[in-house]
């Protein structure tokens, strides 16, 4: 069984180092990581093939900075001509970027089976072009690795059960991440003492399209983060493009902005912080998987369990809706003990699917 996993973003790195290391253990199966580029910078891409153990692409197709139907087609092409040298068994992607829908469509159309990890994801917001890329790759999907039961029933709701593919609840994959690099990340990690970190701070990022290329939206999350860090101190390890649109638009946090950390840093922060504010997907969960209570900054969220069990709420960019989330939040009394994800095992749930294919 000859794999072809597509990367190329901060979040797939992680993702794919969890996946990665189990199917290296597995007999018989043999994995080729191509990096399409997207991510190229070294905080948001290099530190973690060398902290996460994840082997290193063996192609790159440097991709990146480009709109999206330059850097999508770029990808698909650049895809299209390894999978005809490389000949896999099968084509693996993750999560809802450009690469992703790009590798699915090179794969499908060279009748290469695909299998998606992260699969049935819906924020059910069109405009966003995450939902975009994940809807297409799911529909052209043969083996659909749902997170959740909540992915699941949005792909029955949608048909799936009459299409050609397989779905699987597999678990979440980046539970398996962050419970791996727990063990160790303290001893990997300088952040609290570098930063002078008290526990008990609130751990903030920002970087989808819908906040920072709206300065209005933008402009209302930084007042409210800043008019927190008055009571708690806000630290924020900022997006390169959401640093660059803060510059553009003049706005100006008051709060700690850091470069984009590595895992390991992620970690221990989320150890030692008392909430999470955040527009990301994988940090709403990661808030979950170290037990703090999270703000999400968006209209809404496809990890709709963590706020159906009060462990986050959506709130939008306007400050003052922020500011009420923030003091709702705080002062929530949370039980963390249940099992959304998978318990970590979401890495052995798929290598077993893709050790079993011909
Ligand atoms: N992350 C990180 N360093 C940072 C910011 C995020 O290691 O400075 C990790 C975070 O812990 C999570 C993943 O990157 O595992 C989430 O990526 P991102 O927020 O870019 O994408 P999304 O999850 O929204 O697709």
């Amino acid at each position: 069984m000859k794999i072809l996993t597509i990367v190329g973003a901060r979040p797939q790195f992680i993702k794919a180092a969890a996946l990665s290391r189990e199917l290296g253990l597995r007999s018989g199966v043999e994995e080729v990581i191509v990096h399409t580029g997207q991510h190229f910078d070294a905080n948001m891409s290099d530190v973690f093939f060398t902290e996460m153990d994840l082997p290193k692409p063996k192609h790159n197709l440097h991709i990146h900075s480009l709109g999206h139907g330059a850097m999508t087609g770029r990808m698909m092409e650049g895809i299209e001509g390894l999978l005809m040298t490389e000949k896999p068994n099968l084509l693996l992607v993750y999560g809802d970027t450009n690469s992703t829908i790009a590798g699915a469509l090179a794969a499908k159309k060279l009748h290469i089976p695909v299998g998606h990890v992260e699969a049935g994801l819906r924020s059910f917001n069109m405009k966003m072009p995450e939902e975009v890329n994940r809807i297409l790759t799911d529909r052209i999907s043969d083996h659909l690795f749902c997170p959740t039961q909540t992915a699941v029933d949005n792909l029955m709701r949608e048909g799936f059960e009459g299409f050609d593919c397989q779905i699987h609840r597999s678990g979440d994959v980046m539970q398996d991440a962050a419970m791996y690099y727990a063990r160790t990340s303290a001893e990997r990690s300088k952040v609290i003492a570098e930063q002078e970190l008290e526990a008990g701070f609130v751990l903030a990022t920002i970087h989808r399209a819908e906040n920072t290329d709206d300065p209005e939206r933008l402009g209302g999350i930084i007042q409210a983060l800043n008019e927190i860090n008055r009571e708690r101190r806000v630290i924020c390890p900022l997006h390169p493009r959401t640093r660059n649109l803060l510059e553009k638009q003049g706005v100006k946090p008051e709060f700690t902005v850091l470069d984009p950390v590595g895992y390991f840093d992620m970690i221990e922060l989320l150890k030692a912080a008392s909430m999470v504010m955040t527009d990301s997907g994988g940090l709403q969960k990661e808030a979950y998987f170290f037990q703090n209570p999270c703000v999400t900054m968006r209209d809404e969220t496809e990890w709709t369990e963590l706020v159906d069990h009060g462990y986050n709420v959506t709130v939008g960019a306007d400050k003052e809706r922020i500011l009420g989330a923030y003091a709702q939040m705080k002062n929530a009394s949370l039980d963390f003990s249940n099992d959304l994800y998978g318990g970590g095992k979401a890495a052995a749930a798929i290598a077993d699917v893709l050790q079993g294919l011909e």
